[in-house]
């Protein structure tokens, strides 16, 4: 019996997850990465796991005793300040935690998540430096994928899109696109902040500092190995970035027009957060898109998407990575099902109507949440919701 050609597009959580969940059950499948290896790119912050979603699929994987050892708990501490500084809930007190059950969404940090799951997975199961260009479709159904390097993988039965916002297989089963969510968000890192910045290190406390207010805020997150990442996030049209007049390469300038114009009403502890994050080489200025809150496509019976190419959201839910491994666990579950068919189309079409049906709603779901938490976000009463939410306790 031939076996499906399985090609997974993308090496973030969602094509890794899948391709480990497949491989334990004797499923080939290899992974197309457009990033030359594993260190090309700093892979950002850190994500909260869900035991319903991210953690049940690494616990099907085999690998969430694993997880514990990276997952840093303390990091789901928060603390909520308003506009002008002062504290409305502080979750680092003594006391102040939510129920156990309100939380059990431990931080990792994606870099340690991505390895974990690369070192989980066969050896060169991961092609790296395989950036898709182009997908041509042959009538029997099967895709040959162009790579950017002249390479190309023919003959693909299932192919499928874990390559994220901007993916290039998306196009195989929607024309929609995404479109920009209204926000625009400034990164900026300090490293070494215990000694480098003391007082930024005790403010943040454990896990992360948040302030909403009406278009804009400003979240801190402590990472793993003594950093701080903060978001200054506003709510501004596309073209805000070019006609500011910010040149976005200088550091000292970003945070100048931060601290003296969009926050220069702020209590002085924000603007502080904003000063004290000066680690150029991580600055970064983003545009955040959105798919349609959802949407859906007929399916089609050689390919699918998983994760953010699938239901692009802002990251004001916290529920992106969860998602996106929800359904890898998805489709894994409905190809294992229809093992012994996979040689067939009609195999892998069943598999793969079997895991929309279920993926559609449920990204629905997370993806109204997170509508739900950037309008939430951006209001100047969101702080005061939240903290009510939490009991209020601040001391
Ligand atoms: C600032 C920020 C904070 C976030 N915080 C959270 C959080 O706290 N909790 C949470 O649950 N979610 C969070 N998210 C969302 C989360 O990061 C994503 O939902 C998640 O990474 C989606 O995983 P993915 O595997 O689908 O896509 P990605 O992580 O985007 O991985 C896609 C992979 O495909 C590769 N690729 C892209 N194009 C190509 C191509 N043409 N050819 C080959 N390879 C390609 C990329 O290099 C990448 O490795 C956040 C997002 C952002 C932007």
């Amino acid at each position: 019996m031939s076996t499906a050609n399985i090609a997974i597009i993308g090496a973030g959580p969602a094509g890794l997850t899948l391709a480990r969940l497949l491989q334990r059950k004797g499923i080939p499948v290899t992974v197309y990465e457009g990033e030359a290896d594993r260190h090309t790119r700093n892979q950002g912050g850190s994500l909260d796991l869900h035991p319903k979603y991210g953690q049940k699929a690494l616990s099907e994987a085999g690998l969430l005793n694993e997880f514990r050892k990276i997952a840093r708990p303390e990091g789901e501490c928060i603390k909520l300040v308003d506009k002008d500084g002062n504290v409305l809930a502080d979750e680092n007190v003594d006391g102040n935690r939510r129920p156990a059950d309100d939380t059990d969404k431990p931080e990792v940090d994606r870099t340690a998540l991505r390895d974990l799951l690369l070192d989980s997975v066969e050896p060169d199961t991961v092609q790296w430096g395989r950036r898709v260009d182009h997908i041509d479709s042959a009538a029997n159904g099967t895709h040959d994928v162009h790579f950017t390097n002249g390479t190309a993988a023919t003959g693909i039965t299932l192919l499928v899109g874990a390559d994220g916002a901007f993916s290039k297989v998306r196009p195989l089963v929607t024309d929609v696109e995404p479109y920009y969510s209204g926000i625009t968000m400034i990164t900026q890192w300090v490293m070494e902040a215990p000694t480098k910045k003391p007082w930024l290190d005790k403010y943040v406390g454990a896990g992360s500092l948040m302030m909403f207010d009406e278009g804009r805020l400003v979240i801190c997150q402590r990472q793993s190995g003594d950093a701080v990442r903060t978001y200054a996030s506003l709510r501004k049209p596309l073209s805000w970035s070019k006609e500011c007049g910010i040149d976005w390469n200088d550091g000292a300038a970003v945070r100048k027009a931060l601290v003296d114009e969009y926050y220069s009403d702020c209590g002085e502890d924000i603007k502080r957060v904003l000063a004290e994050c000066d680690d150029d080489a991580h600055l970064d200025m983003r545009h955040l898109y959105m798919l349609p809150i959802g949407l859906t496509w007929p399916s089609k019976p050689n390919v699918t998407l998983l994760g953010d190419a699938a239901h692009l959201m802002t990251p004001f839910g916290g529920v992106g990575v969860n998602a996106a491994m929800a359904d890898s666990l998805g489709l894994a579950k409905a190809l294992i099902a229809q093992k012994t068919n996979l040689h067939t189309q009609e195999g892998i079409s069943r598999a793969i109507e079997a895991y929309e049906q279920d993926m559609f709603p449920r990204a629905e779901v997370f993806a109204k949440r997170t509508y739900d938490g950037l309008e939430h976000h951006f209001r100047a009463t969101g702080g005061q919701e939240w903290a009510e939410k939490f009991g209020g306790k601040k001391s």
